[in-house]
């Protein structure tokens, strides 16, 4: 967790139960407390669905806490999900205005750079491929780059530019979520874990946990990169593992810039307190969250090509968050064949903030009306039993 002063309106985030005890039925309980989890809960509760979100640790206090804060319509997959990462965006917009918080929603853009010749090819592919889909992307050359943000190194090329990208914090959206959804009705219970689900006759029956069992018919997994593990038990294969992502911060600085630089290597941004975030590298290390100086070192080296004033900032944290990837990058959103009642939200790979609001809002229609408005296709489980293209998810932290 970060120390309290980083965050405003961190204090004011008080769901911790002292007591244990548990209310004894919920229409829906949602497993998992950040990003995906919340949001749903909000959506849920917006349409009379009475909701219980189990969390074993605190909001936001896995992925939906340790990451970058990037959102944009541009993260999504060419020809399969860029239709749904606009509308995400959309609700974003909306939900910052409705959540009664600020949650430092900046749309300024996006900027992906490349940093060498060989980069080049990657950059104007993005700009083109969002383009095509009709998501404003613009090409830039070395000298435009440098009238847009004066401060960029040398080295940078060329950029695409997606001036309706942003970033937020990530822990006042999680925790405005959460606090929205409560005022909606919905039950948030931090410290709580889900031990088990109980399936009887082809359909869920309850979650058992520490502090006794809960009768439900619908059960939304939205665990991160645990909920493999707790679906193992009902014999569901869930192709999500931790991908960890090793994050550095440095110490408040002047303004630098108010959108997200990304190369194909790193991702940066400047929070509301002038601290920049830097990260993050991909790694399968199991469910370690320790931070590696060869990887940091990376990190520093290269936010000091893109932008030279970085070269002398003071570290002043690091810290590792773990993912929940799937194979190709992209969420399950899902039913599960042959247990009724039980829908998966997770897998949101290196993008879970762009598209939380579209999950939600999916998950939303999948239980009070059945049809989506967006196709489900994409993230739908089935797809891993075929071979499946690796998709290159380009807009990504
Ligand atoms: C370093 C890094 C940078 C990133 N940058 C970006 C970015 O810029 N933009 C972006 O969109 N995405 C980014 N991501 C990805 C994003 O953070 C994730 O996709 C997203 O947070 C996943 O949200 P989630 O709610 O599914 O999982 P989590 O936030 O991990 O939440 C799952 C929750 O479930 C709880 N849980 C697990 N098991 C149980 C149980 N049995 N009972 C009760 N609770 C349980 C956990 O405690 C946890 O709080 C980044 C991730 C990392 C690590």
């Amino acid at each position: 967790m970060p120390p309290a002063e980083w965050v405003p309106g961190i204090l004011e985030h008080a769901f911790v139960s002292t007591v244990m005890e548990i209310q004894k039925t919920a229409d829906t309980v949602i497993i998992g407390g950040g990003i995906v989890g919340c949001a749903a809960a909000y959506y849920l509760a917006a349409r009379g669905v009475r909701v219980l979100l189990l969390e074993r640790g605190a909001i936001a206090a896995e992925a939906s806490g340790a990451n970058l804060g990037a959102v944009g319509a541009s993260s999504g997959v060419p020809g399969a999900t860029l239709a749904h990462t606009k509308k995400s965006l959309e609700l974003l917009a909306h939900d910052a205005d409705e959540l009664g918080r600020p949650v430092e929603f900046v749309r300024a853009g996006l900027l992906l750079l490349a940093g060498s010749e060989a980069e080049r090819a990657e950059v104007q592919e993005f700009a083109a491929t969002r383009r095509q889909e009709g998501i404003e992307a613009h090409l830039l050359s070395a000298d435009e780059l440098r009238n847009l943000e004066p401060g960029l190194g040398p080295g940078m090329v060329e950029g695409a530019y997606v001036p309706g990208d942003g970033h937020i914090n990530p822990f006042l959206l999680t925790y405005a979520y959460a606090a929205a959804a409560r005022r909606r009705g919905a039950e948030i219970r931090e410290g709580i874990e889900v031990l088990r689900c109980d399936v009887a006759g082809g359909r869920v029956t309850g979650v058992m946990t520490p502090a006794g069992r809960v009768d439900t018919r619908r059960v939304i997994v939205a665990a991160g990169a645990w909920s493999s593990t707790l679906l193992a038990a009902l014999g569901v294969e869930l192709p999500v593992r931790p991908g960890r992502g090793q994050m550095l911060v440095t110490e408040a600085l002047p303004a630098l810039t108010p959108r997200v630089l990304r190369t194909p290597a790193i991702n940066l941004r400047q929070d509301a307190r002038g601290h920049v975030l830097i990260g993050s590298s991909v790694e399968y290390a199991g469910y370690s969250r320790e931070v590696t100086l060869p990887t940091l070192a990376r990190f520093a080296q290269l936010a000091g090509e893109v932008m030279p004033a970085l070269r002398d900032a003071k570290i002043i944290r690091t810290w590792a968050g773990l993912r929940p990837m799937t194979p190709d990058g992209l969420a399950i959103i899902d039913t599960v064949p042959g247990v009724e009642g039980l829908i998966l939200a997770t897998g949101h790979s290196r993008t879970g903030f762009s598209y939380a609001p579209v999950t939600a809002w999916l998950l939303e229609q999948m239980i009070t009306g059945g049809q989506t408005a967006l196709p489900l296709e994409p993230f739908r489980l089935g797809r891993f039993a075929a071979p499946t293209a690796d998709h290159t998810v380009s807009g990504r932290a």
